[in-house]
């Protein structure tokens, strides 16, 4: 069986379904399992919901959710040309729900009511694809991921119940496969034991790609999108990107920690675990090679990969007493920048100050100089650009570096960082 995830740009029209439609068909009679998120921007747009919900805005809140239901609507009338399919009321119905949802009970945690609304999206847009699938002549199955993923109550976060998945997609999902040749089912949603809807994290979908991978043995994963493939660095920051044919699942978790955002960094895991090779593929090029990841590291030096974080922030503390950064104070200070939840990109440190990089617009710098003002001598620089560049040379560092200040430089074997400022 393989496994296939399209995004929300790869379901965000009518003439993006039927895509999908036809690229399923270049793979007739074969297993596969569907993952889709939901339609172009609707997480973001539920998101907007759930926020009118919280602030009791009704007026909003219903205009949200009617605009929602025009954009479905529209895509179903590219879609089905007869207004009577019973799909209409299916998804007007899902509206109606959503719309009665402001006049029931909130509770008083928001992630909870989040997760009950977002997940919606792609509940919404699984009974559409599906729908259509169906109607193109595809043997074609729905299946609810919020029956089969277990997660944590952690809502907004869910953790995965390996074991209780697995069982789960063994027993309820696998043996539809002797009915049908097509399951569809919700990327990022999955369900916690009292039965209440999660979801992953946002981008997570790819994520449930790979958690379906594991627990049926796929033979192969493929991440559908409007690149190419994997491209040795985000064409919005680099001219002349190259598109990497092959690479390790070693190699993308090197990426992804670093900051490259193709793939879900959760994805990769549960796919090298079971060595099932994933495969980045273009839905506007479906018989384009692409890029796998796999498990040889052997093409992984040939084309060197940069990955570039703009907006950073540059913090060198200095305790205040005069003492030495030694285990004590690091901890302190990890410590401190964990409660404002400050997620460090690099680190530098000497006899008596330590430094890091942060994403600047992640963060309240006022409540961060706050919590440090009465322990340390707090220096920092703004809007600097973070570069890692895997496999280096000296001419990709000299293209990256030039009419630049460096002010940070680190290099390993593998991996050559720099924190730069513009000159
Ligand atoms: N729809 C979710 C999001 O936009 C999950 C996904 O598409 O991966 O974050």
């Amino acid at each position: 069986m393989k496994v296939f995830k399209f995004g929300g740009a790869s379901v965000k029209d009518g003439a993006a379904v039927k895509n999908v439609s036809k690229i399923l068909s270049l793979f007739g009679g074969e297993k596969r399992t569907v993952i889709i998120s939901a339609m172009g921007k609707t997480t973001n747009e539920m998101e907007k919901i759930v926020k009118a919900l919280w602030d009791k805005d009704k007026r909003k809140y219903n205009e949200l959710v009617e605009e929602r239901l025009q954009f479905h609507l529209k895509i179903l009338s590219e879609l089905f040309e007869e207004k009577h399919y019973a799909i209409y009321t299916e998804v007007e119905n899902l509206f109606e729900n959503l719309k009665n949802r402001f006049d029931q009970p909130v509770s008083d945690n928001f992630d909870f009511e989040y997760d009950q609304i977002v997940s919606l999206g792609e509940v919404i847009s699984t009974v559409i694809v599906t729908a259509f699938l169906k109607e193109e002549g595809h043997s074609v199955a729905w299946a609810d991921a919020r029956k089969l993923i277990r997660t944590s109550n952690l809502y907004r976060e869910g953790a995965v119940d390996w074991a209780i998945t697995e069982k789960a997609i063994q027993e309820k999902f696998i043996p539809v496969f002797k009915e049908v040749d097509i399951q569809v089912t919700q990327g990022f949603i999955g369900h916690t034991s009292e039965v209440f809807t999660t979801t992953l994290g946002r981008e997570g979908s790819d994520y449930t790609a790979g958690i379906f991978a594991y627990c049926c043995n796929a033979e192969s994963v493929t991440i559908w999108k409007d690149v190419p493939g994997m491209l040795n660095a985000d064409p919005k920051w680099f001219d002349n990107t190259v598109k990497l044919d092959s690479i390790s699942f070693k190699e993308a978790i090197e990426l992804s920690y670093y900051g490259a955002t193709v793939i879900h960094p959760k994805t990769i895991k549960p796919l090298q675990n079971k060595g099932i090779p994933l495969y980045v593929k273009s839905f506007i090029d479906p018989q384009a090679e692409g890029t796998v990841i796999q498990k040889s590291t052997e093409n992984d030096h040939l084309i060197p990969s940069f990955i570039f974080k703009m907006n950073q922030l540059y913090l060198h503390f200095t305790p205040k007493d005069f003492s030495f950064i030694v285990e004590e104070n690091l901890s302190d200070i990890f410590n401190r920048l964990a409660s404002v939840n400050a997620k460090i990109n690099l680190m530098q440190n000497s006899a008596l100050s330590f430094a890091v990089a942060l994403d600047q617009d992640k963060i309240n710098l006022e409540k961060l100089l706050d919590i440090f003002k009465e322990s340390y001598d707090i220096r920092y620089n703004e809007g600097l650009e973070l570069v890692t560049i895997r496999h280096y040379d000296q001419a990709t560092i000299d293209r990256v570096t030039i009419g630049k200040e460096i002010l940070v430089e680190q290099k390993t074997k593998e991996t050559a960082r720099f924190l730069l400022r513009d000159l």
